[in-house]
């Protein structure tokens, strides 16, 4: 069964590049009856916080990616990281180094002075343990120096590593903490990983991880190293393009489903399919359709995306996202009117939105109340001659039966008696029903607010 995983490192927010790399890894899994796990590398004590993993589980949360088991704290591992330096110890598989510091440097120094390989070598690998003084020491990798370390990777094909090249790599610390390469090899053998799929900065950490999993004679697992997320003038992505975290995405009102569609599409490719749900990217996700070029952000896809999903999506779950997208955008929560009008309008307000503000901003007829503020463009329209129709439209709304194919008529024709198109009568009654320019049709918003709200707000900008 497969078994695949997303480590991140708490050490800030969580980048949209680690939601895309879940993101992979989940939909490999969940196209596969298999299990995703969450590891939080949080070995560096200094610079892991728990406000760094919370914003994780919150990210992963909003995109969906629910993971099997329990999160593991890759630092509560350690006790058992020791235990496998250690045996590679009695394996002769590693050795107890004691250079200090110092004689590190001095090598080094010497190394570049002689323009040698400045690659440390320690003169501990093949010492007498009879020899070892009673002092603090490492523990080191006993790598191969010939030969060659080979990765067979599903993205970038076959990655050769000469072994003169790689030294002999901390695994254990002098204080008897491990190093990040250890634990992370430990760690996915433990959890039974079977696929790593992640950024393609780790493929030269591969070659010196499969070291480990060879020294202990472990499965390696297929490697998919899959290439970074550029910025849209392909340079790496910085704040400078713009948002780069998760929480950011949300916060701006982009759907978790669009979200999703648009990074699954981001360095993969199932034909030319753009708009698709979770369901048929677990079907068709696979290794072979991800490419090998930086996968470039483009905003406009992204929007274009959200709005398909916008329209899509089941008005229950759409109202229940926006209640959690007005939190984490620090906004004022719905009331139960408003949420209640919200309901009834979303069918009149979710085409061609593109991220929830702007369907926020298509709804404000429903969620605003009287006494209505105008927007000073909208009120241009309300002149003498258009509030003299308005008021001339109210009794006949009165005994109007409340259906589009009762009310449109009215308009037309009241339009007609005064010389005018219906065109000329829609903005000021956009002014008057929502106090804008910009708003869904006349007869919608009508249908929504209902026919005592309509006559009531006609009769306020009559003035
Ligand atoms: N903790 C690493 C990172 O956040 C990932 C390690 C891995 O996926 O093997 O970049």
């Amino acid at each position: 069964p497969v078994v695949t995983r997303i480590a991140p490192s708490p050490t800030g927010y969580m980048h949209i590049g680690t939601a895309r790399t879940a993101l992979f890894n989940w939909l490999y899994a969940r196209g596969r009856g298999g299990k995703f796990l969450l590891r939080i590398e949080d070995t560096d004590r200094e610079r892991s916080t728990p406000e760094a993993t919370a914003a994780i589980l919150r990210g992963m949360r909003w995109l969906g990616l629910d993971w099997d088991d329990d999160a593991v704290s890759q630092f509560e591992q350690r006790h058992r990281h020791a235990e496998v330096a250690h045996e590679m110890l009695a394996r002769g598989a590693a050795y107890k180094c004691f250079a200090t510091q110092a004689e590190i440097e001095a090598f080094r120094a010497e190394a570049e002075a002689e323009k040698r390989s400045t690659l440390y070598r320690s003169p501990w690998r093949d010492a007498d343990p009879a020899s070892h003084p009673d002092a603090p020491y490492v523990i080191r990798m006993k790598a191969p120096r010939e030969g060659e370390t080979v990765i067979e990777d599903r993205v970038q094909g076959r990655v050769t590593f000469r072994n003169d090249q790689l030294d002999d790599m901390v695994v254990l610390r002098s204080d008897g903490t491990p190093t990040y390469m250890l634990a992370v090899v430990v760690d996915d053998h433990d959890m039974g990983v079977t696929h790593v799929i992640r950024g393609d900065d780790h493929l030269n950490n591969a070659a010196r991880q499969q070291m480990v999993y060879d020294a202990m004679g472990w499965d390696i697992p297929v490697w998919a190293h899959i290439p970074l997320i550029f910025g849209p003038d392909g340079k790496k992505l910085s704040k400078r393009h713009g948002a780069t975290g998760v929480e950011e995405y949300q916060a701006m009102g982009y759907p978790a489903a669009g979200m999703r569609n648009y990074l699954t599409r981001l360095g993969w490719a199932h034909g030319n399919e753009e708009f698709f749900t979770s369901a048929q990217a677990m079907d068709w996700f696979d290794l072979d359709g991800i490419g090998r070029a930086p996968a470039r952000l483009d905003f406009k896809k992204l929007e274009n995306l959200c709005g398909q999903h916008i329209a899509a999506d089941d008005d229950a779950a759409l109202l229940h996202e926006i209640t959690d997208y007005l939190v984490a955008a620090g906004r004022p929560a719905l009331t139960p009117e408003q949420a209640e009008g919200l309901g009834r309008a979303l069918y009149c307000v979710k085409d061609r939105a593109k991220t929830f503000p702007e369907l926020l901003e298509k709804a404000h007829f429903v969620l605003t109340a009287r006494p209505l503020e105008i927007a000073t463009d909208a009120g241009e329209s309300l002149d003498a001659v258009s509030r003299g129709i308005l008021k001339e439209l109210t009794p006949r709304l009165q005994n109007a039966s409340w259906t589009k194919d009762a009310l449109e008529p009215i308009l037309t024709e009241t339009a007609a008696a005064h010389g005018l198109g219906f065109g000329k009568l829609a903005a000021p009654l956009r002014a008057a029903l929502a106090g804008r320019k910009v708003t869904p049709s006349v007869y919608d918003m009508m249908l929504v607010i209902g026919q005592d709200e309509t006559i009531a707000r006609l009769n306020d900008a009559a003035g």
